[in-house]
């Protein structure tokens, strides 16, 4: 991964009216990365977009490429200056135009030489295999080519940065896959930086080499897919990455960074060894549930460190691939685990999870 910083976002705020769309955020971003950034619908994603490709102005910060300001209160660059392209969520093609016309827009207005601007135009319909459809309207092409029109159409003016909100969200299952490993081979093929929206957990670890997770216009994370996985920065975005299960505590300190977390007497490693978690600290703890185990039979042995506790099976639903199961464990702490078998309501069973899958947040004063 090259190292150089693309873009330089620097403490951004935006409002509309009273509203903080985007609050105090600051990231850098490198050339050549794919991020994928993951928040709420109405958390911020579209207005740092705008932001970034100069259509919308902050009201605080500023926005730099390669150290030139292109944003702040200020000056605000054009954003036909940034080298940055958008692909909107609803691809914005016009519909009197072919498929060859869209692509060979933006090279008519960069007044290229004709040769060189059909075969810019040739190998882009090749990238994005929209070959023989060139005389084409939107309206007589399928979804995944409309998506493929828009997107050849911004990358025909070479920008630097792509930026694309919810490109998949008018895809449907097997195509939106399809095409989620098709975009990000070509991106990689091309060298682009990509700011890439999305508000599907599973697409954006998926498409991301880092992760930027908002929520109310606040930075919460930005790491790898697999850091923000594996050690989730707070309990929102555990929630956000799956670990669904929830439950708050108070812990006593056991050993270096492994707590005996009482009622329950569950133990969980805290996911953040520079995080100092004293004895009595109240926690919320965060697990997914397709690391608990479910044992049917009381275990002889089991590892070090994993503890058995016995809940009650309140229900099981088939999900295809499992059987999800509603858990009530003492003292009226209701969560899920799956399993590859339907267990009886009522039924008592053991569980068991790996500690270091149970994530721990101190929980603030008066939080
Ligand atoms: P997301 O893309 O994550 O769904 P948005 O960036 O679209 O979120 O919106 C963030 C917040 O800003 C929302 O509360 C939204 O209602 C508000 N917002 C966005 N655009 C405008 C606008 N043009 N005028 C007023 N409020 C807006």
């Amino acid at each position: 991964m090259n190292n150089k910083v693309i873009l330089q976002i620097s403490s951004i705020s935006k409002k509309y009216d009273s509203h903080l769309a985007i609050n105090e955020l600051s990231c850098d971003i490198y050339e050549g990365e794919i991020i994928s950034i993951l928040g709420p619908s109405g958390g911020g994603k579209s207005t740092l977009l705008q932001l970034i490709a100069g259509l919308a102005k902050p009201d605080a910060g500023e926005i730099r490429i390669y150290d030139r300001l292109v944003s702040s209160k200020h000056s605000m660059l054009e954003p036909e200056k940034r080298g940055v392209n958008m692909v909107f969520q609803n691809y914005a093609l016009w519909p009197h135009m072919s498929v060859y016309d869209h692509v060979a827009f933006g090279l008519k207005r960069q007044r290229l030489p004709r040769a060189d601007r059909d075969q810019s135009i040739r190998s882009l319909l090749q990238l994005l295999e929209l070959q023989g459809l060139e005389n084409r309207l939107p309206s007589e092409l399928s979804g995944g080519q409309q998506q493929r029109v828009a997107i050849a159409r911004a990358l025909a003016t070479t920008p630097q940065i792509m930026l694309l909100d919810e490109p998949m969200s008018n895809l449907d299952g097997y195509l939106r896959l399809q095409m989620r490993s098709e975009l990000k081979a070509l991106f990689k093929k091309l060298g682009t930086t990509v700011l890439y929206v999305t508000h599907d957990p599973e697409e954006a670890l998926a498409m991301a080499d880092r992760l930027l997770i908002i929520k109310e216009g606040r930075l919460e994370q930005i790491d790898t897919p697999q850091s923000c996985y594996l050690a989730p920065a707070t309990p929102w975005v555990a929630g956000l990455l799956g670990a669904i299960n929830r439950t708050t505590s108070s812990i006593a300190l056991n050993n270096d960074r492994m707590f005996n977390i009482g009622p329950q007497s569950a133990r969980a490693l805290n996911p953040f060894p520079d995080v100092q978690i004293p004895a009595g600290q109240r926690v919320e703890l965060r697990s997914r549930p397709e690391d608990i185990m479910i044992l049917e039979q009381e275990p002889e042995s089991l590892p070090p460190n994993y503890d058995l506790n016995r809940p009650i099976v309140l229900d099981s639903s088939f999900e295809g691939k499992h059987w999800r199961i509603t858990l009530l464990n003492e003292p009226d702490i209701l969560f899920y685990a799956l399993h590859n078998n339907y267990l009886e309501p009522g039924l008592q069973v053991w569980i068991t999870m790996d500690p270091n899958k149970l994530f721990a947040y101190p929980i603030k004063e008066g939080g």
